[in-house]
């Protein structure tokens, strides 16, 4: 099989797989040639778009999760590439403009160490034989070792392991051939033991749910994603919802909703960056989220309505509490209390704050602002 035969079995599949600041499903940046399905927009954390070409090294694979198209024994037509190959490959198209960085997973085929060796030797051809300085995302697959873990650290901007269930008891049904704390957690916490026992410029890390695959909850979901922010350092867990694959045991489960998606992302940013807790989220009996409102609103209209955050004084934590502010606006309050009093919504407005989410909740100078009652849930 060429290269390319490989390439276009091999990059399309990983387009569900959610990598960098964009979440899963996002739209390829090619449609209509070779490319398609493995280029990707994909937006650097401190905001640069690049493109991205996003593949597997193998879809050869010895595990059988019981989601996932590449499972073992699993019908279709698996390729492999070989470090140099898919190294020269991503080069060529690197050096025609079409790809400024490279996600690179695989399927496990003789073990995670081997498999962890060609992911590394790849990144190192690239860093080395062709000088490549752009971005690089490598896997760390289950049961890869500490030293294979720091070899990867060293040549890539991004290292991620995917978690794909929130504990061990609910992975045991998703894939019952991982082990959750030896096999996958151990490896994301070395990550973190690498950072800060070598003081140095360190890629970040992150993880991947998939989410509604075996009636994990909410509550489960974030409850880890804290755990990892606080103890691993991750960047940012991503959350894919489950959808069917033939052939596979869970073909006849329903696809999980694109909104559970969007309110955990929304959910987990509220723990990486708003100070909340996940006891403080809006979860119901179940342990879910309501997926009609937004989990920031919906705790603001429990605990602010009838007690809004003054604008003028109130401390930075507080002021993050209300909807329509972000981090960034809170700072632009703080620089600007320093100047004066802030006392209508056009005050705020200049400040690039959401004043219609954010008027039911604050008061300006000791006042309630004028706003008008939403009459649909946001
Ligand atoms: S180890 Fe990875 S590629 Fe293999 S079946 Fe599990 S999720 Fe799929």
């Amino acid at each position: 099989m060429d290269t390319l035969a490989k390439f276009k079995l091999l990059g399309p599949p990983t387009c569900f797989e959610p990598a960098e600041e964009v979440g899963a499903r996002q739209p390829p940046a090619r449609q209509d040639d070779d490319l398609a399905g493995a280029i990707h927009n994909a937006v650097m954390p401190g905001g640069k778009r690049i493109t991205l070409l996003k593949t597997m090294l193998t879809s050869a694979c010895e595990r059988d999760c019981a989601y996932c198209p590449f499972r073992q024994g699993r019908d279709f037509r698996r390729a492999t590439f070989s470090p140099d190959e898919l190294a020269r490959l991503f080069v060529q198209l690197h050096r025609k403009g079409n790809a400024e960085g490279l996600f690179l997973s695989s399927g496990l085929a003789g073990g995670g160490p081997r498999i962890q060796d060609r992911l590394i030797a790849t990144a190192q051809i690239l860093r080395q034989r062709y000088e490549f300085q752009g971005y690089i995302h490598l896997k760390i697959m289950p049961g890869a070792e500490r030293e294979q873990v720091l070899a990867a650290m060293r040549l890539a901007d991004r290292v991620s392991v995917n978690l794909e269930a929130p504990n061990a008891e609910r992975l045991a049904r998703l894939a019952p051939h991982k082990a959750f704390a030896e096999e996958l957690l151990k490896r994301l916490c070395w990550i973190e033991e690498i950072r800060r026992e070598m003081p140095g410029r360190w890629p970040s890390s992150t993880t991947q749910f998939v989410v509604g695959a075996v009636d994990e909850s909410d509550v489960e979901l974030l409850t880890t994603t804290e755990y990892l922010h606080r103890q691993a350092g991750i960047a940012r867990a991503y959350f894919s919802s489950f959808s069917p694959v033939t052939d596979t045991p869970l073909e006849n489960q329903p696809p999980s909703s694109p909104l559970r998606e969007h309110r955990l992302y929304q959910s987990s940013f509220l723990l990486r960056d708003y100070d909340f807790t996940v006891e403080e989220l809006p979860f119901d009996p179940g342990g879910n989220l309501p997926l009609e409102s937004d989990p920031k609103l919906a705790w603001a209209r429990r605990h602010l309505a009838y007690a809004p955050v003054e604008v003028n004084t109130a401390a930075r934590r507080d002021l993050l509490r209300v909807p329509g502010i972000g981090p960034k606006s809170v700072e632009r309050i703080l620089r600007e209390r320093r100047r004066g009093r802030l006392r209508v919504l056009t005050d705020l407005r200049k400040l690039r704050i959401v004043t219609k989410r954010a008027a039911p909740f604050i008061l300006l100078d000791g006042r309630r602002p004028a706003h008008q009652l939403s009459l649909w849930p946001v």
